[in-house]
């Protein structure tokens, strides 16, 4: 039922494109920032550790299926 207090410290891991060249990089997302480096295998594009994640979107809750 609280699956919205679970989620908040959980790591999600989940593919966002490269910044660079648009190559799906596998990021951990952990509160809404980078829980781990994560680097880009085509290019070297670091996501930094600590550094606000692009797979957060503050606008959506805590919307899970159905
Ligand atoms: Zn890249």
């Amino acid at each position: 039922m609280s699956a919205c207090m679970d989620a908040r410290n959980a790591i999600t891991i989940a593919e966002v494109p490269c910044p660079h060249c648009g190559k799906p990089v596998e990021i951990f997302d952990k509160d809404g920032k980078y829980a781990v480096n994560s680097v880009c295998d085509n290019c070297g594009f670091v996501f930094q550790a600590g550094e606000p994640s692009t797979l957060h979107n503050p606008g959506i809750p805590c919307l899970k299926g159905n």
